[in-house]
């Protein structure tokens, strides 16, 4: 079978980003970021902002890995409910860990506004619907605990899940009106731009390949240059290579795949998604849905380990659309696309300070685009001299999984065990 041929839509669609090049000197700077995602550049851009000067170094272009490629959705919190949260750490440092995560998305449109970022922002909510009455009873936990604490988090009948998504497939669910869209490509580059005019240096096809300490400072070495700087943040999460080896090894990467359809004709634009949330429904290998500024129906799922995927690798996503939106048989999928989720194993975000002035965050589970923003101006402000403790999210040691080598098989198994789950419950459901 032929390999599909892959072009992501953000990449056919987004403005040009900022002309960069490679480092082809050695620099001095007050911090070096290594990644150009929205990790790194909302770092990088807070620093800055701060008055640091910040050299920002990507192995490839801005926005080439998960920050370019992702479903642009702008998804509040993290995987885990505000209860579960302050559980795990306690009430103080858990209710501010709840504060920080709930304001995610609130900072990416902050973020667009006043840099004046072109990426197709549209805050008209995120959309969990239900594919079961067990899922939608967990919903309501849900909804009620951000609720409680004066979240727009509000229950969805049938009826009104069918009228806000178009698809008649589920039985109630939630809306979160915090959340939101962007188109993901155009929202990192306007990031790079931001970076750039408030003074810092982007690098692009300028990886990092050695981190030493010298004189009390630290140098990153690239092929053609070097940066020497007080401070180094580590921003490459599902794409965390060799640097530091430990890091790669706190983190499991799995494939997450995309497909977009042509755009729908206006009638269908009025049926599906006619105010543009986007949506994650509850499967447990859930599959995540929006429009884009044309009216094409964008998906996601779980995607193939298969470097050249072939069209049997994803029909899956073919039958996802199909399952959903039966009134789109025949419509042609014109984009196909993937990229690298990091998953961590307590399925929640990781800041760690690795050595004094090496600071790292990644392991956003799929949902970084409010968090990884989030997570660069933490960075910025733990460099700015922020007490750990006054953070509002925990600085945690790097703790590698246990034998990481083999995770790449236990992500294939625990793919195929959702699958299996989600199948039960099919079955189930009739
Ligand atoms: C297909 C897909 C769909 C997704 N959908 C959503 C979604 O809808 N909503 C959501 O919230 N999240 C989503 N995510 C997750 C989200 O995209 C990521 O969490 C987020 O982009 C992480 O940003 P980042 O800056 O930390 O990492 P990245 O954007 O991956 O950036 C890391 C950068 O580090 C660079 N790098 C790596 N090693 C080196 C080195 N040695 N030297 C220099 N540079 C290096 C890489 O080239 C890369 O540019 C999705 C992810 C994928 C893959």
């Amino acid at each position: 079978m032929p390999a599909v041929q892959l072009q992501s839509l953000w990449s056919a669609t987004a403005p040009a980003g900022p002309a960069l090049g490679a480092l082809a000197t050695a620099r001095r700077a007050h911090a070096v970021i290594v990644g150009a995602g929205y990790t790194g550049l909302s770092a990088a851009l807070h620093l800055q902002l701060a008055g640091r000067d910040v050299v920002v170094l990507d192995a490839a272009d801005v926005g080439e890995r998960a920050s370019g490629l992702n479903g642009g959705q702008v998804i509040p919190g993290v995987k885990h409910d505000p209860d579960t949260l302050e559980a795990m750490f306690g009430p103080d440092l858990g209710a501010r860990l709840v504060t920080t995560v709930a304001a995610a998305a609130d900072l990416v449109f902050e973020v667009i506004a006043r840099h004046g970022i072109e990426c197709d922002g549209t805050r008209t909510g995120w959309i969990q619907p239900a594919t079961s009455e067990t899922a939608l009873a967990q919903l309501a936990v849900r909804a009620q605990q951000w609720r409680r604490r004066g979240a727009a988090v509000e229950m969805l009948s049938r009826e009104e899940v069918g009228n806000l998504t178009g698809s008649q497939r589920y039985c109630g669910g939630l809306i979160d009106r915090r959340g939101g869209t962007v188109q993901p490509l155009a929202f990192v580059r306007g990031l790079a731009r931001a970076v750039l005019k408030a003074g810092g240096a982007v690098y692009t096809h300028s990886p990092a390949i050695r981190l030493v300490q010298e004189a009390g400072d630290w140098r990153i070495d690239t092929p053609q240059g070097s940066v020497t700087a007080a401070t180094v943040i580590l921003a490459t999460n599902a794409y965390t290579a060799r640097l530091v080896g430990a890091l790669r090894r706190t983190i499991v990467r799995v494939p997450s795949f995309q497909v977009a359809t042509q755009p729908l004709t206006p009638q269908l634009r009025k049926d599906i998604l006619p105010q543009r949330q986007a949506a994650s429904d509850t499967w447990h290998l859930l599959r995540y849905f929006r429009t884009d500024a044309s009216g094409r129906l964008v998906l996601g799922s779980r995607g193939t380990f298969a470097a050249a995927p072939d069209l049997r690798a994803v029909r899956h996503q073919y039958r996802a659309v199909h399952e959903i939106y039966p009134q789109l048989q025949g419509i042609p999928f014109e984009y196909h696309w993937g990229g690298w989720v990091a998953i961590t194993r307590d399925h929640l975000p990781h800041l760690h300070e690795l050595a004094p002035g090496v600071l790292a965050g990644l392991g956003y589970n799929g949902r970084g685009v409010a968090m990884a923003t989030t997570m660069g101006r933490l960075l910025a402000q733990r460099v700015l001299g922020a007490p750990a403790s006054e953070l509002g999210f925990p600085v945690t040691p790097v703790r590698p999984i246990r034998l990481h080598a083999f995770s790449g098989l236990g992500a294939r198994a625990t793919i195929q065990y959702l699958r299996m789950l989600d199948g039960w419950a099919r079955t189930r459901a009739g």
